[in-house]
């Protein structure tokens, strides 16, 4: 099982994300090899090269505890998927990620974060009041300036979610594996509506280069997933892949 982890680049996990100026990772740069248990584990991404000294050293890490939160009756935030093309699913032995073309939008901050990918975590990797969640889904996005934000839904055990099903026909189930998608298998997705009720705060990447100064939306609204559902998507990841809890530091998390 081990070998498996190891094998798994980072490169796999933020693709486009990794070739941008701000992470200061380029493609002939050597990745460095990490995964979730053992020597290579979250405790140690820090010292598996110089590239991941924010893993250690940042003060400002993801994922956090959501517990003591600040009412700044933060505005709305308008997100507009009704362009978005799907290009294939992926299982790159640190999550299950689906690769977007273009299309998906969020305003945040005066600004547009256009929507790269999203993947999925199980168990969840923030927490609210100390309480996880069964899975969660970050969907990722940047800026024209290679700023990042990232929207994180946190579900629920419950009824399944019909949008999930269509991820989960296609779910590739091997380490590498990869499955395109066609042109309606991201119709179930919300496509464009406002996000009233969330967390937002600073944070990083979770995995590395756990690189900091990302935009953290954690949505109020829960939806549910069915049992079924759940040991899908584990059955595909193999193994947990929740980085633990880090540290808030002198972070305000508003709400
Ligand atoms: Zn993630």
């Amino acid at each position: 099982m081990k070998s498996i982890y190891i094998k798994s680049l980072a490169v796999l996990l933020f693709p486009t994300l990794f070739s941008m100026p701000m992470l200061g990772h380029t493609s002939d740069q050597k990745d460095t090899q990490w995964s979730y248990i053992g020597e290579t584990g979250p405790k140690y991404w820090g010292d598996l090269g110089t590239e991941n000294i924010a893993c250690k050293q940042g003060l400002n890490q993801s994922p956090i505890d959501i517990k003591r939160t600040f009412d700044a009756r933060l505005p709305s935030i308008k997100f507009d998927y009704s362009m978005l093309i799907g290009e294939n699913i992926v299982n790159n032995g640190h999550s299950i990620q689906i690769n977007v073309h273009k299309g998906g939008l969020i305003k945040l901050d005066g600004k547009d974060f256009f929507l790269k990918q999203f993947h999925f975590h199980s168990p969840s990797e923030n927490m609210i009041d100390s309480q996880s969640f069964p899975l969660e889904a970050h969907f990722v996005h940047a800026s024209e300036d290679g700023e990042l934000a990232v929207v994180a839904l946190l579900y629920r055990p419950g009824p399944p979610d019909a949008a999930l099903d269509v991820l989960i026909k296609n779910l590739p189930m091997n380490v590498g594996d990869k499955n395109r998608l066609g042109a309606k298998d991201l119709e179930f997705l919300e496509r464009s509506k406002k996000i009233k009720n969330y967390f937002r705060f600073n944070g990083s990447l979770t995995t590395p280069p756990c690189t900091e100064g990302v935009r953290w939306i954690v949505s109020h609204s829960h939806p549910s997933l069915s049992r079924m559902q759940l040991n899908a998507f584990q059955k595909a990841l193999k193994h947990p892949n929740n980085r633990p809890i880090q540290p808030i530091n002198a972070r305000t998390i508003l709400r």
